[in-house]
């Protein structure tokens, strides 16, 4: 069935797992003529975005940022604790799980991968035995994930923490916060983390670009004994500069820094437990839905146990007719662009167009939420893709209620 009337004129909303949508607030933020970027403004904001970004990672310790996207923290972090000939721990529960294993392998590291598959959680058990295993204490990293973007599964850090603990082993907990950070709840201290890697452009809704490694004293210890680490990577003069070119090893992303302030800004207004209390109530009206749509026809959740999804990315699986069908539909007819599958079959398979993923992370609200759904709900009909009905109704019951208990999974 093809719709006549092409419904997509007016405001496009893009609900993929990153970029995010960037608030009006943020762009505007970066719409003025270059700063000076030797003394005023631009400098004086530096500490206070310090101070700002320290809260969103709910920690007392370092962070730096570089000019680069989530892949470039990747290096940054393991350039200054990972050297040639060390051995790292991968708990991999998705792509990016696995693809940062791969970066620590291309600096030279030997690269220990623990695949716990694309739809659930870590499983500790298995983390604590290799532990335990390693008597002579070389492993000396685990890279984490907290929620793997592809499968869109939430592991649980504090859980791995513990884990740590009782093998009383001394790795590093390095975790991966790309997708997470500022919309699933992550507490760095509390939680035991020693390295933290995001970026800008998801939970922290400023345009990609600029991305953040936080670090303890225990992996700063661990940088000091490092034989060499790369000039641009390091993380020391960084987290101590005199100059204002030092925060960037050169030249700053003026306008990010505007953008970025803006966003702190923004977070800190409706306050950390605000922000993740919004993702929660979103992400199950989301589940709700997705449970209604999948009581019939093919649609599922990647992830069956709600313990183990993000509030920040869902990721389905929809045969047919497939999810690619649908996403062109919701986009051309709609103006409302939903997220590809990744890494859950390869490009080329057939496969790949049974998997899409909603991106519900940063300057999202209820209506727009709504809004998604129901043009989710209007492709179902408009395909004649079998689907169970009620979905609407059921999101709207947990905004209206903002009851997030009740089991959502099919
Ligand atoms: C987006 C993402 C990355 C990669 O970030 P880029 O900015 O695309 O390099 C890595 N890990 C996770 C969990 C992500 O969500």
């Amino acid at each position: 069935m093809t719709q006549k009337t092409n419904l997509s004129a007016g405001r496009g909303y893009l609900a993929i797992p990153g970029p995010s949508v960037i608030p009006d607030a943020v762009l505007q933020a970066m719409h003025r003529a270059a700063p000076n970027i030797y003394a005023g403004e631009l400098p004086d904001m530096m500490p206070g975005i310090v101070t700002d970004l320290r809260r969103v990672a709910r920690t007392k310790h370092d962070v730096v940022i570089y000019i680069g996207n989530g892949h470039a923290a990747w290096e940054a972090a393991l350039a200054n604790v990972i050297g040639e000939g060390d051995r790292v721990l991968v708990p991999a529960t998705g792509s990016f799980g696995r693809g940062w294993g791969d970066m620590a392998a291309g600096l030279g590291a030997l690269v220990e991968t623990l695949d716990f598959g694309k739809s659930s959680a870590m499983d500790m058990a298995r983390i604590g035995e290799a532990l335990k295993a390693d008597t002579a204490h070389t492993i000396k990293a685990i890279l984490a994930v907290h929620v793997d973007t592809s499968s869109s599964v939430r592991n649980d850090i504090a859980a791995l923490r513990t884990v740590m603990d009782e093998a009383a082993h001394p790795a590093l907990l390095m975790v991966d916060c790309i997708a997470s950070l500022g919309c699933d709840v992550f507490e760095m201290d509390d939680w035991g983390v020693d390295v933290m890697v995001t970026a800008c452009q998801k939970g922290l809704m400023v345009p990609p670009g600029m991305s953040f490694v936080f670090f303890n004293e225990k992996a700063a210890e661990v940088r000091r004994h490092m034989p060499r680490v790369s000039c641009y990577w390091d993380w020391t003069p960084r987290a101590a500069p005199e100059l204002f070119y030092q925060y960037w090893n050169g030249t700053a992303p003026t306008h990010h820094v505007y953008g970025l302030r803006a966003a702190l800004d923004m977070i800190h207004a409706e306050g950390m437990e605000a922000v993740w209390r919004r993702h929660d109530v979103l992400a199950h009206a989301i589940w709700a839905a997705c449970h209604a749509w999948g009581s019939a026809g093919s649609l599922a959740f990647n992830v069956a146990d709600p313990d183990s999804r993000s509030r920040a990315v869902t990721s389905l699986r929809l045969q047919s007719p497939n999810a690619t069908a649908l996403r062109d539909w919701t986009e051309n007819q709609l103006g409302l662009t939903l997220g590809i599958g990744l890494g859950m079959a390869a490009p080329g398979d057939p496969a790949w167009h049974g998997f899409f993923r909603l991106g519900h992370m940063g300057h999202v609200n209820g209506h727009m939420i709504m809004g998604m759904l129901g043009g989710i709900d209007a492709g179902l009909k408009a395909l004649d893709i079998s689907h169970g009905k009620g979905a609407l109704e059921a999101a709207s019951e947990v905004i209206a209620t903002g009851q997030v208990s009740p089991d959502t999974s099919p």
